[in-house]
């Protein structure tokens, strides 16, 4: 689990804020934003960051900030560098928990129901596809 954003790319922040403009959590919260947390970062309040009602946790991971940012600072990797750091010291939403513990399991997040399958019939997608876990676990287990 990388709980660093390597490289030196998130020094560059000059606060702009083009990662904000059509950030997905932002736009759905009106209060989540990302120039803020590399702010934060930056200037070392990480007590404001790693913790279980974190704002982190509103990021959708749509990486849509890393492709708006002109410096290159890829706000995700470091919003990723906090969500794993926040996991390793055991301060995550319960939720996150559940899903990480589905999708090591399962391969998947949600669990496949009937009302689900009949949802995708009727969308026109095809149903889904059993995920191959062995090759999952043998991922997770190589990091
Ligand atoms: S991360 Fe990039 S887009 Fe966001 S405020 Fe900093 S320089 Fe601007
Ligand atoms: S990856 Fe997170 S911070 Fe970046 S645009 Fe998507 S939701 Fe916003």
């Amino acid at each position: 689990m990388n709980a660093v954003a390597e490289g030196f790319r998130h020094n560059y922040c000059y606060q702009c804020g083009a990662c904000v403009a059509d950030c997905p959590a932002n736009i759905y919260s009106g209060s989540f934003n990302p120039r803020l947390i590399l702010l934060k970062a930056i200037l070392g309040f990480e007590d404001e960051l790693i913790r279980t009602d974190s704002e982190i946790w509103d990021c959708t991971n749509c990486y849509t900030c890393s492709e708006r940012c002109p410096q290159d600072v890829r706000p995700i990797d470091v919003i990723i560098a906090l969500k794993n750091l926040c996991m390793l010291q055991g301060v995550s939403p319960e939720m996150v928990g559940k899903v990480s513990d589905s999708v090591y399991k399962s391969g998947i997040t949600t669990k496949i129901t009937s009302l689900v399958e009949k949802r995708r019939k009727m969308y026109g997608l095809e149903s889904l596809k059993e995920c191959p876990v062995d090759e999952l676990t043998a991922m997770f287990e190589d990091e």
